[in-house]
């Protein structure tokens, strides 16, 4: 892969960048202290910044370039799609051939008891119409009093109001002055931060068992929905003990709530099926889609909803008052068929399952000999590891010395993106990834826990 030339000037767009642009989930002060990371060109797995530096993403963007940085025929049928007709709406009785399409494509991906989409531009927009077609759903069916939706401390459904409300991110209520009424939040399924002295497998029914009881304390009848994530990514790739999801089953099966699978991150391939929802056997009434629906090439999300709550909306009738100019935009719609077409042609899902996600999975689990590491885990193309200053007792360092955000900045300066949740290291690769470049990544994980290690003696 050739290195491409230097054509850029990093201080100078460094200064245009203090003076002009506000980034999102950025601390403004030390953004403008340091300056920014300028990422100027990508190609497959790799990214590469204004100084000429390559950098492996393990992050795949935000969790989202499943596909791989480079595929030129997502921007070739853009190009067309832009020159046949560039833009136009679904509201007021029109559709046009791309979003059609697509979400009949998407319904065949889905569980077979989901067969219509909404389309949206986001993650969070995606988010905030769940929460409008749950309470329109029980107008529908009569019950308005069934309006409470329940979430995880520390999950995440984006940044919107509703989405930061339905997500249980401490800062981001704090800041916001959230969650909005009519949301709840119960502990989440994370045993190496709270499972105590419980096994992993007692902590996944006691903490499934918190939504029985949210469901008891709130009443069944002021219930609506539960929303999360099948493995919570934001939140430091928590993946549930085994227990967890079957007793939540359990728990929603005896209950008439709806079941909000949020699957932005897990949706298109990253857990080895198209949907996390299938890997765990769950059977949502929604399942919010963004992400990996255009692997990040244009901005699309979507919700895709059960026949028992499509069905309403069609037998019931009564507009539903919710949508967005860009909703279905044909543009995004070519690009995520093209997308999609690609994912099939290279088989990534069955790559994911089959190969190079035990791969990487079991290269993995080898970073948790370091001194640093406290635990490993991991599914498909999703990974974290913990890092502590004692592994017996899982003892983490103070948190004033943001070991993490150390851990962060040296992996990027030794050419890898890894994610820093607290203490908690996170990847979540693209899934064209090869064995060399997984070979690459764990040497280069490994390098930045040593440097970690030295620079905290
Ligand atoms: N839901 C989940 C699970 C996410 O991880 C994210 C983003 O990271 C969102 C929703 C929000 O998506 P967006 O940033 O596209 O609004």
């Amino acid at each position: 892969m050739a290195e491409h030339n230097l054509a850029y000037n990093t201080e100078s767009l460094q200064q245009q960048d203090n003076q002009h642009y506000l980034h999102p989930f950025s601390d403004h002060k030390s953004l403008r202290e340091q300056g920014a990371r300028m990422i100027v060109k990508a190609d497959g797995v790799y990214i590469w910044d204004s100084d000429g530096n390559k950098i492996l993403d393990g992050m795949a963007g935000l969790w989202c370039t499943n596909i791989g940085y480079g595929q030129k025929s997502l921007a070739n049928v853009a190009f067309e799609q832009m020159n046949e007709l560039p833009y136009y709406n679904s509201f007021f009785q029109c559709a046009h051939p791309p979003a059609v399409e697509l979400a009949k494509e998407i319904a065949e991906l889905a569980p077979p008891h989901m067969n219509q989409v909404f389309f949206t531009g986001s993650g969070s927009e995606s988010n905030d119409t769940v929460l409008r077609m749950v309470r329109h759903y029980w107008n529908l069916k009569g019950k308005p009093e069934k309006f409470t939706i329940i979430g995880r401390h520390n999950g995440y459904h984006g940044s919107t109001v509703a989405g930061a409300s339905l997500g249980g991110m401490k800062p981001m209520h704090q800041q916001g002055g959230l969650p909005i009424p009519g949301i709840h939040h119960i502990p989440q399924p994370y045993w190496f931060g709270e499972g105590g002295d419980l096994s992993p497998e007692e902590f996944g029914i006691q903490a499934a068992q918190e939504l029985e009881k949210a469901i008891q304390d709130i009443g069944e009848d002021k219930v609506a929905a539960f929303i999360a994530e099948p493995i919570q990514g934001a939140g430091g790739v928590v993946i549930p003990p085994d227990t967890y999801w079957p007793e939540i089953k359990k728990i929603l099966a005896k209950h008439d709530i709806l079941l909000i699978v949020d699957e932005v991150i897990c949706g298109f391939g990253r857990t080895g099926e198209w949907f996390g929802s299938q890997y765990f056997g769950l059977e949502p009434d929604f399942m919010p889609i963004a992400k990996g629906l255009t692997s990040g090439y244009i901005p699309m999300g979507g919700v895709i909803v059960s026949d028992r709550v499509a069905g309403v909306f069609e037998q019931e009738g009564g507009e539903f008052y919710h949508g967005y100019t860009y909703s279905g935009h044909p543009v995004a719609a070519a690009v995520a068929r093209e997308n999609i077409r690609l994912i099939k042609e290279k088989g990534l899902v069955e790559y994911v399952k089959n190969d190079i996600g035990p791969y990487l999975q079991q290269a993995w689990k080898t970073l948790g000999d370091h001194p640093l590491v406290g635990e490993t885990r991991g599914l498909g193309l999703l990974a974290a590891l913990e890092v502590v200053q004692e592994k017996e007792g899982r003892v983490r360092f103070d948190s004033d010395l943001d070991v993490g955000g150390m851990c962060r900045n040296t992996s990027v300066s030794n050419g890898l993106v890894m994610r820093a949740v607290g203490d908690t290291l996170i990847i979540s690769p693209p899934m064209i990834i090869s064995r060399d470049e997984v070979d690459e990544l764990i040497t280069k994980a490994r390098k930045t826990l040593d440097l970690t290690m030295e620079s905290l003696k």
